[in-house]
């Protein structure tokens, strides 16, 4: 390449361009996103072994008027940047409050639990708490039908504030699940002081199951996660050879396409359904 008087940066000027014009886009369209109703929500069945379904994972999405649908794994660190994710994220809270109070009214109930992702930022609020009870407050939600998924990073930030706030959480009725568990960089001592209800494996652990194969790693992730006695689920789990190997390895609660997609809320209604007759 030709060396230009302005530096090496001339060489990547057409990606870097683009790659600023889309971030510019997304956090650009991610401010009116929630005023022009353009998030909605999917949820997804989580089911145990012998009892069908316990709950359903809430997962955001997101239709552009321009881009379509953008994934949460490229908006959310946008919004988390921008803070647009403290509005975003007691708006997940309150919808899903929401239906699980409808819900519950309806001729086939649903009586299980909605999991919704907590982001850093937002469990790193002081008021996240009382914004959780109040939340549920307001719909007359029992708190044992919410249950939030964290991830080590968000809990680890601060440990103390954390565990107090986890706590305080638990002791009202609302479920803790430590999100993507195993793709983390820290060390197992700090789970025995972080008062949880679940543990949910990563779909890249599931994904790697395979008949030849021993799974040391995850044996032990649902050894670990039983023995504190919390709930294991899988997510990701695909195939019924996937399925059938967790059932060997001692895993109880289980969450993927084998069983359904993220639902529209009238798709999981008619799943439900199904499910019941
Ligand atoms: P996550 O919490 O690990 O969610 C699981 C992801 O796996 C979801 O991706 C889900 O659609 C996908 N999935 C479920 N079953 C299967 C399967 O059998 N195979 C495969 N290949 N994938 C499966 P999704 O919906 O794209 O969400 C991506 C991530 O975005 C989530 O990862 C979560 O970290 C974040 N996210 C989604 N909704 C929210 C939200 O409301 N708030 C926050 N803060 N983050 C969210
Ligand atoms: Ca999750
Ligand atoms: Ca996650
Ligand atoms: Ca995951």
């Amino acid at each position: 390449a030709k060396k230009s008087g302005r530096g090496t940066i001339n060489l990547f000027r057409p990606a870097l361009q683009a790659a600023v014009a889309n971030r510019l886009q997304l956090e650009e369209g991610l401010r009116n996103a929630l005023g022009n109703g353009e998030l909605q929500l999917r949820f997804q069945p989580q089911l145990g072994r012998s009892v069908g379904v316990i709950g359903a994972e809430v997962l955001l999405r997101w239709r552009h008027p321009e881009l379509g649908y953008v994934s949460p794994v490229d908006f959310i660190p946008v919004a988390e940047e921008t803070g647009g994710i403290h509005a975003i994220g007691t708006w997940v809270l309150t919808e899903s409050c929401r239906h699980l109070s409808e819900w519950a009214r309806q001729a086939v109930p649903f009586t299980g639990h909605l999991s919704i992702n907590v982001s850093a930022w937002q469990f790193s609020r002081p008021d996240f708490v009382s914004q959780v009870f109040a939340a549920l407050a307001d719909y007359q939600v029992p708190p044992q039908r919410l249950m939030l998924e964290l991830t080590e990073s968000a809990l680890l930030y601060d440990l103390q504030e954390t565990i107090e706030k986890l706590r305080a959480l638990r002791n009202h009725g609302v479920g803790i699940a430590l999100d993507d568990f195993g793709t983390g960089y820290s060390s197992l001592a700090y789970l025995r002081d972080l008062p949880l209800d679940q543990l949910k494996i990563d779909k890249s652990f599931i994904a790697e199951l395979s008949g030849e194969m021993e799974h040391p790693l995850v044996e032990s992730i649902i050894d670990i996660g039983r023995n504190m006695g919390l709930v294991v689920v899988a997510e990701g789990v695909e195939t019924g050879y996937h399925c059938q190997r967790l059932i060997e390895l001692g895993c109880e609660s289980f969450q993927g396409y084998l069983f359904a997609r993220p639902l529209t809320e009238e798709d999981f209604r008619d799943w439900l359904e199904e499910e019941h007759s």
